[in-house]
């Protein structure tokens, strides 16, 4: 099947795009449109799936979930109106307030990991969860000698400080022999030879196909709630404050 062409990575502030249905499709009891291309975040790199809606000339369809199978975004969901079907002109719309919070949650990881960096502590950042329900992220490293509380306190207060500052979210696509120059740390499981995202704010590069805030300002404020380890490795709990 055709890849669908992925709208968010290019312009992640799209909350409405044209397509063409190119496929529904019925898998057991789910309905799911393919489309040419979408702006429906899929869920993955710890982020939730975007929901929102499907509108065509017949029908509206209500995405409930996206998810990406080698290269194919399926919006999987139902029908609130009507019907669609292939060949379709559809006008896609996503949910913008639970999209916006997901931003908001995953964009403060990554000022999670410029504290990491300010603080010196040598950890290695490894799996997010960026869920509204107990976001976190996690590094490997050591916690040995640390004054946890103290720890806690320094992180939320230095985040506090360049969330108040703000700075705009600049993406750039590079090859990941390049990456190195704007990332100070590059994922091993990146593709060689072609280009990767890479998320920008100021000099802070991190290569990620997540949704963010346009300018970090938006996140408001963060807590840590919890710096445990966790076999091995490092646990960061943290919440964004509404
Ligand atoms: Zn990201």
């Amino acid at each position: 099947m055709e890849k669908t062409h992925l709208g968010y990575l290019e312009n992640m502030d799209l909350l409405t795009i044209e397509a063409q249905i190119l496929d529904v499709l019925q898998e057991k009891e789910n309905t799911i449109m393919v489309l040419n291309q979408t702006i429906f975040y899929p869920q993955g790199g710890g982020q939730p799936s975007d929901t929102g809606i499907i509108k065509g000339p017949a029908g509206i369809f209500r995405v409930n979930e996206a998810r990406f199978v080698d290269g194919v975004v399926k919006h999987i969901g139902i029908f609130e109106e009507g019907t669609l079907k292939g060949g379709d002109e559809v006008q896609c719309i996503v949910d913008k307030e639970p999209r916006a919070l997901y931003s908001r949650i995953h964009s403060a990881g990554h000022v999670l990991d410029m504290v990491v960096g300010i603080l010196n502590l040598s950890w290695k950042p490894g799996r997010g969860f960026h869920f509204p329900e107990g976001p976190y992220i996690e590094y490997s490293g050591k916690l040995e000698g640390i004054d946890l509380d103290e720890l806690k306190e320094k992180m939320t207060d230095l985040s506090n400080k360049i969330i108040q500052k703000g700075e705009t979210t600049r993406v750039l696509f590079i090859d990941k022999d390049k990456m190195a120059q704007y990332c100070h740390f590059v994922p091993d499981r990146l593709p060689v030879g072609k280009p990767s995202r890479v998320v920008l704010y100021g000099d802070f590069g991190v290569p990620c196909g997540g949704t963010h805030v346009q300018n970090l300002a938006e996140i408001k404020q963060v807590v840590i709630r919890k710096i445990k380890r966790k076999g091995d490795t490092i646990r960061v709990g943290y919440n964004v404050v509404k």
